[in-house]
């Protein structure tokens, strides 16, 4: 299959552009377009074998359930048993936007959309081509991140190319993604919202307006306590090829140490990278060295954190030591988000300097 790669702004929908990409997944096939978070592969929410086509390209397990994206308010009701008020109140508030529903499904959305679950993930992006396209495409688009399984989620059109190319019927380029960390999820099915993914739409943001909410303990354990309660968060996630260890502890410390293990990993042949911020670049000594922002302002770290992840695989680095950012997961804002997406990207493997 050939890929079609057309760019497009989001100040300037390209209606044609639109109406060829609607049609396509209005006759089965699959489209990658960019939303706030990163970019997406959708397909027909409502067709059994769309969704099957998105787990082929992904190589996505099929337990692993799918975002179905709307883009008018009231379209929740046709896919959703019942909208619960809180559910209604979060939509108010928060879209078009990074928030992901989790509520009872209706019959209209098939088994093979939501991974086998009762349950459905509803979300209404902030962004105008994704408006745009799951409009023309007649309004329920189910779409993933559009990488392959296992790989950082793409925030640049060149890497769902990377991962799709052959693989889908378009690609719609937007250029850079504006958050770069997928949305927050939060699961209204219980008594208590509980929020089983972290993400720009912060706990604090949810709870000035619709109360107490609790986080899945899972989010920032590591792997070893009970399971995520969102299927996708089990699987080891968001790799790159690389063997990537995070290093905690106080400025100076985590300089030295990190300093120090690459300098040995060097020794014995290995291409190593550095994931620091800013303020720390200069300090450090290996064959890549990348910032992933700055610490003060942490929507830069979230927005290039997958990038630098992906650049390290271009550049065959074999050996990359990040940084932590623990403490700016415990200030609230992106920290948790960006923290929880580093952890699955190592594995887990989180070192004392
Ligand atoms: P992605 O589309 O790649 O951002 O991944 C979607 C995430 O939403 C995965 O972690 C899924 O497990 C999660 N998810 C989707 N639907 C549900 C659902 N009905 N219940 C719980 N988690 C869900
Ligand atoms: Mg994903």
């Amino acid at each position: 299959m050939e890929t079609k790669i057309i760019p497009v702004e989001e100040g300037n929908i390209n209606k044609a552009a639109m109406r060829e990409a609607g049609e396509i997944i209005k006759r089965g096939g699959l489209v990658a377009f960019p939303t706030e978070t990163v970019y997406g592969l959708g397909g027909n929410a409502l067709d059994e074998s769309a969704s099957e086509k998105i787990y082929h390209a992904k190589g996505r397990p099929s337990d692993n359930p799918l975002i179905v994206h709307i883009c008018r308010m009231e379209d929740i009701y046709a896919i959703v048993r019942e909208a619960p008020e809180p559910a209604m109140k979060l939509a108010e508030a928060f879209w078009p936007g990074p928030l992901t529903m989790i509520l009872w499904k209706s019959d209209k959305i098939p088994y093979a959309t939501t991974g086998g679950l009762d349950t459905v993930a509803v979300r209404m992006p902030g962004h105008k081509t994704a408006l745009a396209l799951i409009e023309a495409a007649g309004g329920y688009v189910a779409a993933p991140s559009a990488n392959t399984s296992g790989k950082p989620s793409p925030t640049l059109a060149k890497y769902v190319a990377e991962d799709m190319d052959g693989r889908i019927d378009m690609i719609l380029d937007g250029g850079e993604i504006e958050i770069g960390l997928e949305s927050t999820i939060v699961d209204l099915t219980e008594k208590t919202p509980v929020i089983l993914r972290p993400g720009y739409i912060t706990k604090e943001m949810l709870e000035n307006v619709i109360g107490h909410v609790e986080t899945d303990k899972a989010i920032l354990n590591n792997g070893t306590g009970q399971a995520p309660k969102a299927p996708g968060m089990k699987y080891k996630h968001y790799a790159p090829k690389g063997e990537l260890t995070i290093i905690s502890g106080s400025r100076g410390k985590v300089i030295e140490e990190i300093n120090k293990r690459s300098r040995e990993m060097r020794r014995r042949g290995e291409k190593t990278g550095i994931i620091g911020t800013d303020d720390t670049v200069d300090f450090y000594e290996a064959d890549v060295i990348k910032s992933a922002g700055n610490r003060e302002e942490e929507a830069t770290i979230a927005r290039a954190l997958y990038r630098i992840l992906r650049e390290f695989d271009d550049e065959g680095v074999n050996v990359i030591y990040s940084e932590s950012f623990e403490e700016t997961a415990k200030t609230g804002g992106m920290g948790q988000a960006i923290m929880n997406r580093l952890l699955k990207a190592a594995g887990y493997h989180i070192e004392k300097a």
